[in-house]
């Protein structure tokens, strides 16, 4: 559930402008709506005093017409209906008010007594049909008044404004002018109104009287109705307001203002969605760092980055482990480091330095290093240049393996193979214990010829004491040798570790040609002795390295039995490269066959009638218990190369 936490935020932060965004707009909205309002209130006003100002207009002129036909008819009424006097007031009156279509003059009875403009016999004179009520009403009230409206032929709706006339205070008749309310609105109600408002004569009913306007009627806005007096009569003036095109201009601001929002909200709600591309890329790639950081942590390989200056740049936990010092201790740190074993600090150092050339083995390099506890380990090492995404060179990597535990191993597995070597070299012991016979044959042979010369000397009689004693120190020589080959083939059956010390082998080998001497001579065979300018040192057991010598030379000697005597070279060498000491026994002799090579150094391989076979076996077993190589070549001179190697002590 706690995960869901930052979601709901971040939810809330995204809707957080869209709510934003809506409030906006109904705002917006709002706005427009209180403008419109406040413009149709301006609108209402602006038409209620227009109204009430042509009201006032058509008042006054309809008032100062009432007031001429009063001024006729008191004229005419002092006078006496003379006729000069209405057609000259009369048409006066109806010259300035276009509105006064016709003054009818009549009698008590309600003859027509004079009209203006004069009508011909049968033509309309649009006489109102009520008008006996009028002079009913002027006789009685004495009084100007406004006749109902009603219609006629030619000009529309009509009304009459009546007033009477007294002759010496005697009611006499009536005066009565006819008004056109088409004319009247014609001519009265200025240009600029019509051409905002549509302005209507109505009667009580809703009949529309007179109208004016400019505009065809299509679209209609608010509209004001007046009561029309005088004349009164339930007449009222309606003004209507036409559509304004200032409508129009707002719709379309209104219009854009919304479009905006809602290109607003679209963009709003594509960022939201791009947002929310983003924040799965950015939680892909957060898992991923992750992953990779999880990696990067459960290696058991150690890692550790630097800089071009050999400053450490990263290490993992691995690594931390490994050395024991942690991350903040060792990242920014510079050679020497603290896990540098200081004895072998040159040795260290040289390394790095080949690192910095980019002259690292790539096949990795071992180095020791110290654990902050002091404890020393195995390190293996493989460096590689650190290449960034852009191509650019910034550093070194290097993966750090603690190969202590597996050098153990190693070591123990070694010791194990020697065993088994040695439990295999004893099972064929058995066959070995004859070989005795062969290795001490030389020795005690050698002991019977110097016992046989000595007694000989002893016979002749005259033997003298000094005569005697370098034979017979010889004798003893080759019975201790005897002693000690027993000894040795004993103790190298028996022994679990082979009895080994570091030893000069230029020595090894002078002893083992010493003992050949005697043989050589016999066998008429010149053997050149070359020794390495400085002895190799090597850790082995100097008994069995100088019987391996024997061996070699004695068939080597043996295989030149047939060749000429002057050819008889045996040449032995030692030398020693790479670390490692070889000792070459070439002759010249009859050579290796093919046939024989194959089972050179198989045990009781022999083509010699007396032959065990078991000297070049047994040869080999001794010199690869001693981590050397035992093999032959065949000699460019003639004959063949037998030679060995064994590893070169440090010591
Ligand atoms: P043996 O000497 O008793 O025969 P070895 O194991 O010493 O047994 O030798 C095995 C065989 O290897 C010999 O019989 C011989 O044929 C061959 N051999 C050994 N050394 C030489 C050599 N220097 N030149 C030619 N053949 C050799």
């Amino acid at each position: 559930m706690a995960s869901l936490k930052p979601f709901r935020g971040r939810d809330a932060i995204q809707i957080m402008p869209l709510i934003a965004m809506g409030m906006v707009v109904m705002l917006l909205g709002v706005l427009l709506w209180l403008l419109h309002r406040s413009e149709v209130e301006d609108e209402q006003r602006a038409l209620i005093q227009d109204i009430l100002w042509v009201e006032q207009n058509l008042h006054f002129h309809l008032a100062s017409d009432g007031e001429r036909l009063q001024q006729l008819a008191a004229r005419l009424g002092r006078e006496g209906p003379n006729s000069e006097i209405f057609d000259v007031q009369g048409g006066a009156l109806l010259e300035n008010s276009p509105q006064v279509g016709r003054i009818v003059l009549r009698r008590a009875d309600g003859s027509v007594q004079r009209m203006l403009p004069p009508v011909e016999s049968g033509a309309d004179s649009d006489i109102d049909p009520q008008w006996s009520d009028h002079i009913t009403l002027a006789r009685s009230t004495g009084q100007l008044t406004y006749g109902s409206p009603y219609p006629s032929a030619k000009r529309g709706w009509l009304f009459e404004i009546v007033v009477p006339v007294f002759h010496a205070g005697q009611f006499v008749g009536v005066l009565a002018a006819q008004v056109s309310f088409d004319v009247m609105l014609l001519h009265q109600v200025p240009w600029w109104f019509t051409q905002k408002y549509r302005l209507e004569v109505v009667d009580g009913l809703g009949t529309i009287l007179a109208a004016k306007s400019q505009l065809p009627l299509v679209d209609l806005g608010p509209s004001y109705q007046l009561h029309f007096e005088p004349p009164g009569q339930g007449l009222s003036l309606v003004a209507t307001l036409y559509g304004t095109e200032s409508h129009l201009g707002r719709n379309l601001l209104a219009a854009a203002i919304f479009g905006l929002a809602l290109s607003a909200l679209w963009s709003l709600v594509a960022m939201r969605r791009h947002m929310g591309h983003r924040l799965a890329a950015e939680q892909a790639l957060r898992r991923e760092h992750a992953f990779r950081k999880a990696m990067e942590d459960s290696l058991t390989v150690g890692m550790r980055a630097r800089d071009l200056e050999g400053r450490i740049t990263y290490v993992n936990p691995a690594f931390c482990r490994m050395v024991g010092w942690g991350e903040a201790e060792l990242v920014g740190g510079a050679p020497p480091m603290p896990y540098w074993v200081p004895e072998d600090m040159d040795q260290t150092y040289e390394m790095h330095r080949a690192v910095l050339r980019g002259d690292a083995p790539p096949d990795g390099f071992e180095l020791v290093f110290r654990r902050k506890n002091g404890e020393r380990f195995n390190a293996l090492v493989y460096e590689a240049p650190l290449i960034e995404s852009d191509g650019r060179h910034v550093g070194w990597m290097a993966s750090v393996l603690d190969v202590t535990e597996r050098k153990r191993a190693e070591e123990l597995a070694r010791q194990h193979q020697e065993k088994l070597q040695r439990t295999s070299r004893l099972i064929t012991m058995g066959e070995m214990a004859s070989t005795l016979a062969h290795e001490l044959n030389q020795p005690l042979s050698a002991i019977a010829s110097y016992a046989a010369g000595c007694l000989n000397r002893l016979g002749q009689g005259d033997a003298k004491a000094e005569e005697l004693t370098p034979p017979l120190s010889k004798l003893a020589v080759q019975a201790q040798r005897a002693g000690q080959i027993i000894r040795r083939i004993h103790d190298f059956v028996r022994k679990s570790e082979p009895s080994v010390a570091v030893c000069a082998l230029n020595e090894v080998v002078e002893v083992a040609v010493s003992f050949l001497e005697a043989e050589a001579r016999k066998r008429c065979v010149r053997v050149d002795l070359i020794l390495a300018p400085v002895s190799p040192r090597v850790v082995a057991d100097k008994i069995l390295i100088e019987q391996v010598v024997l061996n070699l030379a004695r068939n080597a000697m043996e295989a030149m039995g047939h060749v000429a005597r002057t050819e008889r070279v045996l040449e032995i060498e030692v030398s020693a490269a790479d670390g490692q000491a070889l000792v070459r026994v070439a002759d010249q002799g009859c050579g290796v066959p093919v046939e024989v090579s194959a089972n050179l150094f198989s045990p009781f391989f022999s083509t010699k009638e007396e032959g065990m076979g078991m000297g070049l076996n047994i040869c080999r077993s001794i010199i690869e218990a001693h981590r050397g190589r035992l093999w032959f070549e065949p000699n460019p001179k003639g004959g063949s190369i037998f030679q060995f190697t064994l590893p070169e002590s440090g010591e």
